[in-house]
């Protein structure tokens, strides 16, 4: 349940862009308390215990959590714990609010992975001041985070965003034993478009081809990365063969449809790719084999006269 007072949008995250603080705790005038103190500036949910508060925090990842370390069933600290174990809600900066107020119980609750703890009479200047602070590094964080995982040119995933998604894919895939995809891009005869055209209209035409991709790969768990300069992989976990070969005739389709001019190209008179296709129920492999078996045939495609994609099985 999510106790939403009507002053709070809320539910997609995408209507607003102030911050979004979530409070959790059993006792409703506590709650009332905090809300009052932060609903001007910010977004404010709440939830009424533990279970629900670490629910809403999986699907709506709030920028901040205020917890009480005190409830029934599960209390802050376990709620805390839980909240850094996954990926996820690990990065939620959390305060504790507490009635006890002994360095032990503080000391316990830095431990788990909180970021703050601040007393339940806590004078609301104070508490606005702390909320700021823990907001602004969440900020900072996010921006480092996006900084270091995305492609400055396309935006899109860089490789080493790619390199843990496979690595974190493989494991959820072999766990559940189905298919994990993969499709790697290398565009046709870009040296020829660079030299043609100049860099600055190859760095156009890179980005044009990236929007190429995320259109082709439009479920939440696909990911589109540039893998390296002129080319991109598509990461397609749950899907099997026939379902990223349909996603690579897409990419086909839409190249076609973009119609870039390519008059350089030995290929064609547009921009092309080739594409190696790669799928596999994970086991006991090294996840690196879906990779390689892509550059495979890609390489086939590359050699059968590009402007195709050559696909198969991992191992077969
Ligand atoms: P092939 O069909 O065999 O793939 O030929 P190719 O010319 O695409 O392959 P090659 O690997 O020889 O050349 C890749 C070119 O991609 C070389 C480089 O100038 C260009 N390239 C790589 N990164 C960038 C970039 O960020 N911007 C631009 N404009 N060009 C890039
Ligand atoms: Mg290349
Ligand atoms: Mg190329």
């Amino acid at each position: 349940m999510n106790h939403t007072p009507p002053i709070f949008i809320h539910s997609t995250g995408h209507i607003a862009h102030r911050p979004r603080i979530l409070i959790v705790d059993d006792v409703l005038t506590n709650v009332q308390y905090l809300l009052d103190a932060l609903k001007e500036d910010y977004q404010v949910n709440f939830e009424l215990s533990g279970k629900a508060g670490i629910e809403f925090a999986h699907q709506y990842r709030p920028d901040l959590i205020l917890l009480d370390a005190m409830m029934p069933e599960m209390d802050g600290f376990s709620v805390c714990a839980q909240l850094r174990a996954h990926a996820e809600t690990s990065a939620i900066p959390i305060i504790i609010v507490t009635s006890l107020d002994s360095p032990e119980d503080e000391a316990r609750a830095l431990e788990i992975g909180a970021s703050d703890f601040m007393p339940k009479s806590v004078n609301l200047a104070v508490l606005r001041a702390r909320v700021r602070t823990q907001l602004t590094m969440k900020r900072q964080g996010d921006m480092l985070r996006s900084l270091t995982l995305a492609d400055p040119l396309t935006g899109l995933s860089n490789r080493r965003a790619l390199d843990a998604t496979i690595a974190k894919e493989w494991r959820r895939c072999a766990r559940s034993q189905v298919p994990l995809s993969m499709i790697l891009a290398d565009l046709d005869h870009f040296k020829s478009f660079n030299d043609a055209y100049g860099h600055p209209a190859g760095d156009d035409c890179l980005k044009a081809v990236a929007k190429v991709f995320i259109q082709a790969a439009q479920r939440p768990q696909d990911l589109v990365a540039r893998y390296g300069g002129e080319e991109f992989v598509i990461l397609l976990p749950e899907v099997d063969l026939l379902g990223a070969e349909i996603v690579a005739g897409g990419v086909m389709v839409a190249l076609k449809t973009l119609n870039m001019a390519h008059a350089a190209s030995d290929t064609g008179s547009r921009v092309t790719t080739s594409m190696g296709v790669a799928s596999i129920v994970p086991g006991m492999q090294a996840p690196e084999i879906l990779l390689s078996t892509a550059d495979t045939f890609l390489y086939r495609a590359k050699n059968l006269g590009r402007d195709q994609f050559v696909s198969g099985m991992v191992g077969v």
